[in-house]
């Protein structure tokens, strides 16, 4: 085993080693699912090294025994049993141990693996998560697999109101799902621009204002991309969803010309669905919302993310409160009769209070969807173990009280939750939701959150996925992927060759 030294400057400029958390793997090499447990408890990114998982403490630290600088822990297959045990570290003289006969198994070893370490892990630190070990992107599709909610608490230690949540979001999934065809295509098209980045961004998405020379090029580019590939594409196209970034950050003229090359494309003519968002409120002009109607499309977003203006400072948007309200009510008296808000949980120092007003005054608003993130970065610089720790219990007790007083008022005020997805980056794995009023779902967002059906992605930064079915269309058995170039200057350059690769992977 090769183990890097670490070292962490305590306060009195002493240095002293790192404590780590090393799980060995013998009879199997589920790495990734051990990853991803290691990063729930400690907030720290493990690394491989040969056959273990490696893993700075962090969070973990305390349940350390401190007569021992590391804990060891042992996750094994042998040919009867699965078994996670403490071999060093852990208090106590005994090991810590979980077990289960391979007779008596029901989950598929790599998921039996990723539960034990959770639960022993769980029960060293004192430490559950809303979503138990369930840290996979799509809980919903969990849900699917199982008959009742009891059972996603007990198998995965998935806290009750989540499993109720889960469970509700995915019979609206299926809803949704049923009056698609589950061959059907679904067209994303990306601008990956904004008028300016906010501090939280995980996206591809570049500073329009420093780029607008680029921007008539990137245009052209995934237009031409769209004349080469629509044609010798096969398969019924259901829905169409223009994001970014910011599509409204193109100039007027040149939004108009997008959109029209867009629409002049015959295999957009019987869409079931247009969705454009116009996230950014600085961007929205009375010109370019005509350009939207005139071509059909009534379904926009536009994004507060929040209703305070001290917030939106902060966090790099160049807009207020004012401005986003001032466009909803353009876009409301121009006749778009769906409108989807996005609202962020956890941004940088909001307070409860805070995002709880937003919300408020965001259903008052009565937009159709409204899609609640949350963001929970983790916060460290220079900080001793024990205020890491009680900072991040901090953390993620305040974006737990936003998401339930989201969910509780959202439901009693008519919305149902309709797709769901959790990101591996936030600290507790929070879940990002959307609710809707009945009818006004939006198809684009469950056929990509769920996996359950293909879509075709235009523009830098894009993922195509094919949806392969087996005998039980209710679990699709098999998705295949064709990311493409992130970086708009290279996709410029390569669009051509990305055209191919896009019709060689659909054919
Ligand atoms: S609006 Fe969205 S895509 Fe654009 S910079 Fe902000 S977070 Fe990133």
């Amino acid at each position: 085993m090769k183990n890097k030294e670490v070292t962490i400057e305590k306060h009195s400029g002493e240095e002293e080693k790192s404590p780590k958390i090393i799980v060995r793997c013998v009879g199997h090499e589920f790495f990734y699912p051990i990853s991803d447990i290691l990063r729930l408890f400690t907030g720290e990114i493990p690394r491989q090294e040969e056959i273990c998982v490696v893993c700075d403490a962090g969070a973990m630290a305390s349940s350390i025994d401190p007569s021992s600088s590391d804990l060891i822990l042992v996750s094994s297959i042998s040919e009867d049993r699965v078994e996670t045990y403490t071999e060093k570290g852990a208090p106590g003289e005994d090991p810590w141990r979980i077990f289960i006969d391979k007779e008596d198994m029901f989950l598929p070893p790599n998921r039996e693996v990723k539960r034990q370490l959770y639960f022993l892990l769980s029960r060293l630190s004192g430490r559950a998560f809303p979503w138990g070990s369930l840290t996979g992107i799509r809980p919903t599709q969990v849900a699917r697999e199982l008959t009742s909610e009891e059972e996603m608490t007990n198998i995965y230690d998935v806290r009750k109101d989540k499993a109720h949540l889960a469970f509700l979001t995915r019979d609206r999934e299926d809803l949704v799902l049923s009056g698609t065809d589950k061959d059907s295509l679904h067209v994303y098209i990306g601008i990956p621009f904004c008028p300016s980045r906010c501090a939280y961004c995980s996206f591809v998405a570049q500073e329009a204002p420093r780029k607008t020379a680029l921007l008539p090029q990137y245009v052209d580019a995934v237009l031409s991309e769209m004349d080469m590939v629509l044609p010798r594409i096969e398969g019924k196209i259901e829905t169409l969803y223009i994001g970014g970034g910011t599509p409204t950050v193109l100039s007027e003229a040149l939004f108009e010309k997008f959109i029209k090359g867009v629409f002049s494309h015959k295999e957009f003519s019987a869409l079931k669905e247009i969705c454009v968002e116009a996230g950014r409120p600085d961007t929205i002009t009375e010109k370019k919302l005509q350009v939207l109607l005139d071509a059909g499309v009534k379904r926009i977003c536009i994004n507060p993310q929040t209703l305070c203006d001290r917030t939106l400072a902060r966090v790099g948007r160049k807009h207020t409160a004012e401005d986003f309200e001032a466009a909803f009510e353009m876009a409301r008296k121009m006749g778009f009769s769906i409108i989807n808000t996005d609202l962020i949980a956890g941004l940088p120092g909001e307070t409860t209070e805070e995002f709880c007003d937003s919300l408020t005054r965001i259903i008052k608003l009565s937009p159709e969807n409204i899609t609640v993130h949350s963001l929970s970065k983790k916060r460290r610089a220079s900080l001793s173990r024990e205020e890491i720790v009680k900072q991040e219990k901090e953390e993620l007790e305040r974006i737990e009280k936003m998401l339930s007083f989201a969910s509780e008022n959202l439901l009693s005020s008519g919305y149902n939750p309709y797709y769901m997805y959790k990101q591996k980056d936030t600290l507790g794995g929070h879940e990002n939701v959307g609710y809707s009023k009945d009818g006004t779902e939006c198809v684009y967002n469950v056929a990509m959150m769920s996996d359950q059906r293909s879509v075709l992605s235009f523009g830098a930064g894009g993922m195509s996925k094919r949806v392969f079915f087996g005998s039980d269309d209710a679990l699709h058995v098999r998705v295949e992927r064709c990311p493409c170039i992130k970086d708009p200057i290279q996709y410029i350059a390569k669009v051509d060759e990305m055209t191919e690769k896009k019709i060689r992977f659909f054919s």
